[in-house]
């Protein structure tokens, strides 16, 4: 073990290389993306893959860490941004930068160990557990509101892990078609939906928690399948609606055509053009 790693040793004997050896994919990397990838860097892992199509400006100071000025200004790539901060952390690291939407790279994905989702609409969580499902890729998805048109607010948030054979974000209720239908409705419409940076950091770091839950063996706890917080009391919990799904089998992804690349059926193969 290094010099690095002296002072979480606990972790395991193993863990420095584990680390070292586990690729993660970070999708979205603003509020909650810049925070996992700052810890995530911190901690010794040693494989990224950045995804996010966005460039920084002024707009995203208020909560992307190791978002500079300069760079807010120059309007950079936020894969570059986060980049650059993970190779001063860790200047060992493999960091893989994908400045597009991630169903564009997401071959690319495929061999992560776990990925996390740090994006903005029920529809990007949805195709991208859809993704992480078919590959056998541990999902952890973070996000945040704001509830309100004026003071008091209420502030919520939620950490949500994925995993194969586990409940999915639809058997949590917290993907519904009734949801995608509004957000498809209201998109548009509305600006940029609040956002702020303590919330962000405290889901960031629950995230993290439950990732080293997944690699390391410090733990004998499983990390909780979904953290509920609660803005305003301060609160992390693991949510009540895990109680209802004691013994639950996800019926969302099953079966073995749920797995790996897309395969047609018969009946979509096109009818090959005949030979003169
Ligand atoms: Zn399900």
């Amino acid at each position: 073990m290094t010099e690095r790693h002296v002072r979480q040793s606990f972790l395991g004997p193993h863990s420095e290389e584990i680390l070292a050896h586990t690729e993660v994919t970070i999708v979205g990397l603003c509020g909650g993306g810049s925070h996992l990838a700052q810890q995530l860097a911190h901690i010794g892992v040693g494989r990224f893959n950045l995804v996010d199509f966005d460039r920084a400006d002024v707009s995203n100071s208020n909560r992307m860490v190791g978002l500079d000025a300069a760079a807010a200004a120059r309007k950079d790539r936020k894969v570059d941004v986060i980049r650059e901060r993970i190779l001063a952390i860790q200047p060992g690291a493999q960091v893989a930068i994908f400045a597009a939407p991630w169903q564009e790279v997401s071959d690319a994905l495929k061999f992560s160990d776990v990925i996390f989702g740090a994006v903005d609409s029920y529809r990007a969580r949805d195709e991208l557990e859809r993704f992480a499902r078919r590959y056998l890729i541990p999902y952890l998805d973070l996000g945040m509101d704001v509830h309100g048109d004026q003071a008091p607010y209420t502030i919520t948030g939620q950490v949500i892990l994925s995993v194969p054979e586990g409940p999915c974000l639809r058997c949590f209720g917290f993907i519904t078609e009734h949801r995608l239908t509004e957000e498809a409705q209201r998109y548009g419409a509305a600006g940029g939906r609040p956002q702020v940076i303590w919330p962000n950091g405290t889901l960031a770091s629950t995230a993290v928690a439950k990732f080293m839950q997944l690699v390391t063996p410090w733990s004998l706890d499983r990390p909780a399948f979904y953290t509920e917080y609660d803005g305003n009391r301060l609160t992390l919990m693991p949510s009540r609606k895990l109680q209802a799904l004691q013994g639950h089998r996800c019926p969302h992804f099953d079966g073995p055509l749920a797995l790996g690349d897309v395969v047609w059926g018969q009946a979509d193969r096109p009818v090959p053009a005949s030979t003169p």
